[in-house]
């Protein structure tokens, strides 16, 4: 594929969404549209009266062409964010022709009608062969136009959109306005000269962190850096023109970046620069392929004479496009836009205001259940049982805020604001007029029961009542309510305040505005919320079970834990099974277990010693006072040995690929069970949650994703295998089964 035409599927993202869109379930850029677009004749009634001068030319179906004076006037109007669809390459191809061509035109200005200047490349091209002309085609004309071309800004000029920009000879921008590639999020590389272009402009520094972060800078920023000319007010075009004006009276040279050299020739010959920002970023960009070449293109930027560096930044472009981990986060850039989709229940579906909220439990989720609502500034109450308990909880959620702000994330006013959207008290008379209710108690059916039984009768008529359960059945709690039809699960993730995934479990008598309420209120707290079904674990803790059951088999039958756990970070996951229970606390499980009369040999036994993990010291592996890394320890490998000696296994000598495949092959298993059930409404909303909730790596696309480039087949016919020497565990699904056979996917990719 040509990079020339491909600008990557930029990135409209939800920061620019307003409130009320983001609110609404289902839409995704694909079919949002958040202002109407304009018919050409509301335009002209728009400007002012036509003059001889002022004539508007359509140039393509989304660009225009105006004359204001001597200044030509090209305007993008490609709603929503204004993609470089082909339309908009073509229009902007032939405007230029015919700006330059006119001898009336001094200068051009490139502006956007709506609410932002290009915002990246238009997703429903993606994946599709390339249309004319290229982006590169487009920028050369603009880079090389014989009358200066002025990019005049405002929203955010993202990834195709931000290159478009840096060819024009001057920027311009409005003060709220953002610019940024973002290409590294989807695996990519600005493939238009965004690498060779930018670090001119901005210096080399500026550029790697641009560019491998993927984040946006804000006008002041970017007016500091150089990157625009200067900040304007006032009506836009009108200012861009003005501009224009200044720079054809002062007959200030044409500025192309690609002749600029003096910021770039500053870290000529410093290779330490580039080693330094690569050791820097090491432990954020582990695994992913992207990072890597990007600080390349840039190094080519500095090394290599323009054209050289384009060509560089092309090969580089194209080893990503055709990487396996660029495939896996462009599929989950769709996934997440799809997890918000419910069939049944549209986007346009009204949903309960939400002004109020309040949960019941300041605990370890609690607490961090009230901080997302008033991060969001929605005012929460939190009840508990006894003071002392409310004062420790929200006590918790102060310090946590403080070391936010010790770390220069949050100032101390905004900590003050937030605990001030923060209540506590003991009289639950107070929550109601709440809107919603979370609902964050011990994990005791009967106590659950007691508290929505008793919600039930003090909150106002319409409130929706959600439950945090990890584990019980939603249904059977809003049996003790006369209101099913509002009751939910809210399923957030542990730290709650941090976590980004919600899993929204939508109860058998669930009402369709209530699971679209706790959709939008989800989104409004910036989780990523993924509709599922009642079942016991839902989706991820399901499948969770299910690695930990085989996790616990590996260590008996030779593996030892740090062993395991390094398979699962050296795939790219942040923590082993192992390490992860000694952080969680391996007593929680223990008493489960023990409450229900079921057994897991090496974990009861290391229980039994006081080793419940990191809080204690030790648990699966020692702890150095005051250090979190895990170290392994002979004491347990003892236990260990011992175990499986009593349970008459042998132990031998394991390898990594049969590790890695005993651990997730049987999350797959079940996630296709949850699919057949019917708990998941689609194989990637199992993926979503994965990245999200359990810190699957993104560059691997989740469990089903994984799953399809494995192939189908080798995962069934390996477990059918296994199935002989490990028992009915390992029967595949029936879905597995049948996609296999008929050499389909999960997830279509
Ligand atoms: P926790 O023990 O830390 O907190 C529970 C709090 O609820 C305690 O402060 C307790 O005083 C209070 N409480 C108990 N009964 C109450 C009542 N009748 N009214 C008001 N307050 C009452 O527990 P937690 O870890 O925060 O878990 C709470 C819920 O969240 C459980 O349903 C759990 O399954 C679920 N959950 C926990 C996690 C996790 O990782 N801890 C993750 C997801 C979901």
């Amino acid at each position: 594929m040509d990079p020339g035409s491909y600008e990557g599927p930029f990135l409209t993202d939800r920061p620019a969404r307003s409130r009320e869109e983001k609110d609404q379930p289902g839409n995704s850029y694909l079919s949002a549209s958040p202002f109407p677009r304009p018919g050409k004749a509301l335009i002209m009634a728009a400007l002012s009266p036509l003059t001889e001068e002022r004539a508007m030319t359509a140039i393509s179906q989304s660009v225009d062409l105006d004359r204001r004076g001597r200044i030509a006037v090209l305007t993008v109007n490609n709603p929503p964010v204004n993609a470089l669809s082909q339309h908009v390459r073509q229009g902007l191809r032939d405007g230029l022709k015919q700006a330059a061509a006119d001898a009336g035109v001094a200068a051009i200005v490139i502006t956007c009608a709506g609410r932002t200047f290009i915002a990246g490349a238009d997703i429903t091209e993606f994946g599709k062969p390339p249309k004319e002309p290229g982006l590169h085609e487009v920028l050369d004309l603009i880079e090389g136009s014989p009358k200066p071309v002025v990019a005049a800004i405002h929203g955010t000029a993202l990834g195709g959109g931000l290159e478009v920009t840096l060819a024009c000879h001057y920027r311009v921008g409005v003060k709220a306005a953002r610019f940024g590639l973002p290409e590294v999020k989807l695996g990519l590389l600005p493939g238009a000269g965004g690498t060779q272009r930018l670090p001119r402009v901005v210096g080399v520094p500026k550029a790697l962190s641009m560019i491998v972060s993927g984040d946006p800078i804000g006008a002041d920023e970017a007016l500091k850096a150089g990157l625009i000319d200067e900040i304007v007010d006032g009506d836009l075009t009108a200012a861009g023109v003005a501009f224009a004006e200044k720079i054809v009276a002062e007959k200030r040279p044409l500025k192309k970046i690609r002749d600029l050299d003096d910021k770039i020739a500053a870290v000529r010959g410093k290779p330490e620069v580039f080693a330094e920002f690569r050791k820097s970023v090491a432990r954020q960009t582990r695994g992913f392929r992207a990072p890597e070449n990007c600080i390349r293109a840039i190094e080519a930027a500095v090394d290599l004479p323009f054209d050289q560096g384009l060509k560089r930044e092309r090969e580089l472009f194209q080893e990503l496009m055709t990487s396996p981990e660029s495939k896996a986060q462009r599929y989950f850039f769709f996934a997440e836009r799809e997890a918000a989709k419910i069939p049944d229940v549209p986007g346009d579906t009204q949903s309960r205001e939400i002004k109020k909220a309040a949960v019941l439990g300041a605990g370890t989720m609690g607490g961090g259940i009230a901080m997302n609502f008033a991060n969001a500034g929605i005012p929460v109450t939190v009840v508990e049982v006894a003071q002392d308990a409310l004062d420790r909880g929200l006590g918790v959620v102060r310090k946590n805020y403080e070391a936010t702000a010790s770390r220069g994330r949050l100032t101390m006013p905004d900590v003050e604001k937030r605990m001030g959207l923060i209540s506590g008290t003991t009289d639950w008379s107070k929550i109601a007029d709440a809107d919603i209710v979370v609902e964050a108690v011990f994990e005791e059916m009967p106590i659950k029961k007691e508290v929505f039984a008793k919600i039930d009768k003090i909150c106002k008529p319409g409130a929706v009542l959600a439950s945090n359960t990890s584990t019980l059945d939603v249904d059977e709690i809003a049996s003790a309510t006369k209101r099913p039809e509002s009751v939910i699960g809210m399923h957030f993730f542990s730290p709650a305040n941090v976590m980004r995934l919600l899993e929204v479990v939508r109860g058998e008598k669930s009402a369709k505005d209530v699971v679209a309420t706790a959709m939008s209120v989800g989104r409004r707290i910036a989780k990523v919320p993924v509709c599922v079904g009642v079942c016991y674990g839902f989706v991820g803790n399901r499948m969770l079970h299910q690695r930990g059951r085989e996790a616990e088999k590996l260590i008996l039958e030779g593996a030892l834990p740090h062993k395991v756990d390094k398979v699962l970070t050296d795939f790219g996951f942040p923590m082993g099974p192992f390490a992860m229970g000694d952080l969680a606390g391996l007593d929680v499980g223990w008493r489960i277990r023990k409450g229900k009369g079921v057994k897991s040999a090496v974990a009861d036994r290391i229980c039994e010693m006081g080793r419940f993990g990191q809080k204690t010291g030790a648990g699966y592996f020692r702890y150095d006072k005051g250090d979190r890394t895990p170290i392994p320890d002979p004491d347990v490998e003892k236990i260990i040995v011992e175990v499986a000696s009593e349970m008459g296994i042998t132990r031998r000598k394991i390898g990594d690929d049969e590790i890695l495949a005993r651990l997730l092959y049987p999350m797959v298993n079940e996630g296709a069970k949850i699919l057949e059930e019917k708990i998941a409404i689609r194989a990637s909303d199992i993926d979503v949650i994965w990245v999200y909730g359990y810190g699957w790596p993104v560059y691997r696309g989740g469990p089903m994703f994984w799953a399809d480039q494995v192939g189908l087949k080798t995962m069934r016919d390996r477990m059918q295998e296994w199935r002989k020497t490990q028992g009915e565990d390992w029967k595949p699904a029936p879905l597995l089964d049948r996609l296999a056979t008929e050499g389909k996917t999960f997830t279509g990719a």
